[in-house]
C-alpha cells in the first residue's frame, strides 16, 4: 500500500522512490495504491482544482506502468471508512510524538499561519490508509521513514490495546536502501512545490529537461587525483545511475578521476537520457490525462476494491473495541 498527494506534478523522485516499485510490486503481491486528497488538505489548496490533480497523478501512475486491472487504484477520500480508523487511531497518537515529527516541524516553519490540526495529525491519516489494507509493505521514499515508524507504532498500540488486527507495516525497497532523489541544485531533494527549477517532472517537455539538466551546479573539476567529489557533483552521478548507461557512467567517474572530466559533456549526456526516459512517459500520461471516461472507470474500480477491503477491516476493528453495540 502506498500513496501520493496530488499537489503537483509527479517527478523524478516519485517515480524512482514510489511509482516504480509500485510497477515491480503488482505482479507479486495484492496492491493498494491511492491518491492522496485528504493528505493534500493539509496545505489548504483551491479544492476546485484537486479534482484535475487527482486526475493527472492517476495518469502518470497508469503512464509509468501501473495497471489498474492488477491493483487497487484509487483516490483516497472515496474511501469514507478511513476516517473512522483515523479517528480511533487519534486517541492513540499523543502530542508530543506527533510535534517531534521531522515533516510536522518542516511544514510548521513553511506555513506559520495554518498550523491546523490536520497538519499534526497527517502520521495518523497516513497510519490509517495503510492499515486500513493490513497492508506489510509500503513503497516509499527516504523521506517517509519516520512516518512509517510511526505507523508501526501505532498499529502495535492498538493491538496491544484491542486486540491483534493489524501486522506492522514497513517502508519497502525490495531490500535495498530508501531512495532519495537529489534536487540538481545540489540542495535537497526533489519535490512537488519547492525547488521547481532543480526537479525534473515527468510532464515537462524536452527543452524544459535540457535547460534544467544544463543549469546544474558543477565547477571547473578535480585538479589533483582523489579530490573528494562535492555533494552538487556526487549528486549529478547519483541522477546519471537512474537513467543513463553504465559504459557512460564509468565513463565520467574515470574521467573525474583522472581529473580531465568536462561538466558541460557530462550534463549533455545526462539531459539527453532524461529525455528519453521522461518524454515517452509524459506522451503517455497526456493521452490519458484527457481520457476523463476512462479516469472514473479507473477510480470507480479501485474504490469498489479498496472498500470491500476497508468493509473487512472496520468490521474487525469495531468487533475487537467493542464498538458493535445497541
Ligand atoms: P509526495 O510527493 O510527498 O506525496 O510523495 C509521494 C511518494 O514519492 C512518497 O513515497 C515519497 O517518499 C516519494 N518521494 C517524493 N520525493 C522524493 C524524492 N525526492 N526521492 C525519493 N522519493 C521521493
Amino acid at each position: 500500500m502506498s500513496g501520493i498527494r496530488p499537489t503537483g506534478f509527479l517527478h523524478l523522485g516519485n517515480y524512482f522512490g514510489a511509482v516504480k516499485n509500485y510497477v515491480k510490486l503488482q505482479d507479486q503481491f495484492n496492491c493498494y495504491f491511492m491518491v492522496a486528497d485528504l493528505h493534500s488538505l493539509t496545505t489548504h489548496p483551491d479544492t476546485r482544482e484537486l479534482k484535475s490533480h487527482v486526475h493527472r497523478v492517476l495518469a502518470e501512475n497508469i503512464a509509468c506502468g501501473l495497471d489498474p486491472e492488477k491493483v487497487a487504484l484509487y483516490c483516497q477520500s472515496h474511501i469514507r471508512e478511513t476516517g473512522e480508523l483515523y479517528l480511533y487511531l487519534n486517541m492513540l497518537a499523543y502530542k508530543g510524538e506527533l510535534e517531534k515529527t521531522t515533516t510536522f516541524k518542516d511544514k510548521a516553519r513553511q506555513q506559520p499561519e495554518n498550523i491546523n490540526a490536520g497538519l499534526l495529525t497527517y502520521p495518523v491519516l497516513q497510519a490509517a490508509d495503510i492499515l486500513m489494507h493490513r497492508a506489510s509493505l509500503v513503497p516509499v521514499g527516504k523521506d517517509q521513514e519516520q512516518h512509517l515508524e510511526m505507523a508501526r507504532t501505532f498499529a502495535n498500540r492498538f493491538n496491544h490495546r484491542y486486540g491483534e488486527v493489524f501486522p506492522e507495516p514497513a517502508a519497502y525497497n525490495f531490500g535495498e536502501e530508501l531512495v532519495k532523489v537529489p534536487s540538481l541544485d545540489g540542495t535537497g531533494k526533489m519535490s512537488k512545490s519547492e525547488n521547481q527549477l532543480a526537479t525534473l517532472y515527468l510532464a515537462d517537455d524536452d527543452d524544459v529537461i535540457r535547460k534544467k539538466v544544463m543549469k546544474a551546479k558543477t565547477d571547473a573539476g578535480p585538479t589533483e587525483p582523489g579530490t573528494p567529489m562535492p555533494d552538487y557533483i556526487e549528486n549529478l552521478f547519483q541522477l546519471m545511475k537512474l537513467v543513463s548507461s553504465e559504459d557512460q557512467i564509468a565513463y565520467f567517474e574515470e574521467a573525474y578521476r583522472e581529473c580531465r572530466i568536462r561538466y558541460g559533456d557530462m550534463k549533455k549526456q545526462l539531459a539527453e537520457d532524461m529525455v528519453k526516459f521522461i518524454s515517452p512517459i509524459r506522451e503517455r500520461a497526456e493521452e490519458i490525462r484527457t481520457n476523463q471516461g476512462y479516469l472514473r472507470q479507473v477510480m470507480e474500480l479501485g474504490a469498489e476494491k479498496a472498500r470491500a477491503s476497508a468493509v473487512e477491516t472496520m468490521n474487525e476493528v469495531r468487533q475487537v473495541t467493542g464498538l458493535n453495540y445497541y
